[in-house]
């Protein structure tokens, strides 16, 4: 399995279920990611537990609201096809 976004499966969690470190490009640029220029993005599902995904600091700070909301829901587009395939599951 190789996500894009990592997630918890319980608010109490401390360690992600699943981390995608900071492989994969920018949402925002494409471009690759890296330690230096990195910022996680949270973003919850509801009780049963959150998403993140890793972006450019960068790219985040000059985004506007509407390019951010709108990378977010490219990820829920992603996150949605995941759960009904079954490859993620957050606790029930
Ligand atoms: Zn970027």
């Amino acid at each position: 399995m190789d996500l894009k976004f990592g997630y918890f499966t319980d608010p109490t969690q401390r360690v992600a279920s699943y981390d995608p470190d900071v492989q994969g490009d920018c949402a925002f640029c494409g471009k690759p990611i890296t330690e230096e220029n990195l910022r996680t993005i949270s973003i919850m599902r509801d009780a049963r537990g959150s998403y993140f995904y890793r972006v450019h600091r960068s790219c985040h700070i000059s985004s506007s609201e509407p390019q951010r909301l709108a990378v977010d829901n490219n990820f829920w587009v992603l996150i949605d096809f995941h759960e009904k395939a079954g490859t993620v599951q957050l606790n029930a």
